[in-house]
């Protein structure tokens, strides 16, 4: 694995720190009040880090993997609401990039990149069917010239205010995982409604929502790829999906040990600080340590996946690794804040707040250790 940046993958990193600093800072309070970030993704828009991985022709980056990680980690340490929403926006340009047919690329690619749209959204989770995604109930019924879809979906990030959302529905109910079909779904079309906006914890600036299906029609031209590769298309969505949500913990986690270095440093113990004290020191390096392990293992996921190679057991291992480092930063700078952290909306308590569901969400740590132990019975046997 190359560490070193090509000049393509550099150029992408130092544009997302620029419009990190420069724009995603300065809303980042206003979006843990609640606010969509719907000003920073105007201005994403406009850089193409939308859609780093789709070719400039649509308004993308045309970068890879790596510059993918690297964008998402950088905006997570100024913003985590508009870090997942951007990420989420990626994930589903890159399925229809990957599954799409010309049509459907000049159709929502440009709108996606160029934020056009506020988001993009992905919709596999349902009230019965979360961390066993295969089990989903929602149904596309064959009729003439497209599907009629009926179901509900929990937990659909930016579904509210997503221009197109990528759902995944059962064609074939007899046929478990591969009697799933992937389709294209935008607002307005009949019989589609935004359900219960979540009352989260934690990353309040994006907005998740359940959605509706009653009896709505889809065209044909709005299917993704063939009937029945629905779960393999989401299962590739989520190898990439997991890298971006291990990146977006290792840029909360960052965040969470500039608070730890400020916090050690104003701390006065008599007339030393807190950082001087071994206990303070330790905890400094221990979050340092599994942040790089953490930010490693992303990279390695991301590598191989620019390389063709599977690799749903390191994106497995990097989601799990990195989203628990970004937690245990978190905390760490609760503790090392100790009451100046009491106030929900300080620096500290964000983070801790936010950077919990990157724990659940795109599969929990359970099953990430689940794919990574069943990837390596595999191996031997
Ligand atoms: C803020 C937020 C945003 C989200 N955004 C999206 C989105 O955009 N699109 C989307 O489709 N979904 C989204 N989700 C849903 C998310 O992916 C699911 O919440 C997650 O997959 C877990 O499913 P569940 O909540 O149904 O929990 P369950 O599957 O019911 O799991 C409950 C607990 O049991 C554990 N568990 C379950 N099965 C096993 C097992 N076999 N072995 C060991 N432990 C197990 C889990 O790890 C968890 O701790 C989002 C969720 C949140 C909280």
């Amino acid at each position: 694995m190359e560490l070193r940046l090509s000049p393509e993958e550099s150029q992408i990193a130092q544009l997302a720190e620029q419009v990190a600093k420069d724009v995603l800072a300065k809303h980042a309070d206003a979006a843990d009040h609640g606010k969509f970030p719907a000003g920073n993704i105007a201005e994403l828009g406009a850089t193409g880090l939308l859609g780093v991985k789709i070719p400039t022709e649509f308004g993308g980056l045309g970068g890879n993997n790596i510059a993918a990680v690297h964008a998402i980690r950088a905006l997570a340490r100024a913003c985590p609401s508009t870090a997942v929403t951007v990420a989420v926006t990626n994930m589903v340009a890159d399925m229809i990039l990957k599954f799409g047919d010309a049509a459907q690329h000049a159709k929502f690619l440009p709108n996606l990149c160029n934020g056009t749209w506020l988001a993009g959204s992905f919709a596999l989770s349902e009230p019965s069917a979360g961390s066993d995604a295969a089990s989903l109930r929602t149904r596309a019924e064959k009729v003439d010239g497209g599907y009629r879809l009926n179901g509900e979906k929990l937990w659909i990030t930016s579904g509210d205010v997503a221009g197109v959302v990528l759902v995944l529905a059962k064609t074939d109910p007899a046929a478990g995982a591969r009697g799933i079909s992937a389709f294209l779904l935008q607002p307005g079309m009949e019989g589609f409604s935004v359900g219960r906006h979540e009352e989260k914890l934690g990353l309040l600036g994006s907005s998740t929502v359940s959605l509706a299906f009653s009896d709505v029609f889809v065209p044909d031209a709005n299917r993704l790829g063939p009937e029945g590769i629905g779960f393999e298309i989401a299962m590739v969505a989520l190898d990439g999906g997991r890298c971006g949500i291990g990146a977006q913990a290792i840029g909360m986690g960052e965040a969470a040990l500039r608070v730890i270095a400020t916090a050690v440093e104003a701390r006065k113990k008599g007339d030393r600080t807190l950082g001087t004290d071994q206990g303070a020191q330790f905890r400094v390096a221990d979050v340092a340590t599994r942040l790089d392990a953490g930010w490693l293992l992303v990279l390695r996921a991301a590598s191989l996946r620019d390389a063709g190679k599977k690799m749903a057991k390191e994106a497995a291992m990097a989601k799990v690794f990195a989203t628990e480092a970004g937690n245990f930063a978190a905390q760490q700078a609760v503790a090392l804040s100790q009451g100046a952290a009491l106030d929900r909306h300080s620096p500290a308590a964000r983070l801790l707040r936010d950077v919990r569901v990157s724990r659940i969400y795109e599969g929990t740590s359970e099953i990430q250790r689940l794919v990574i132990a069943r990837h390596l019975a595999a191996s031997v046997s």
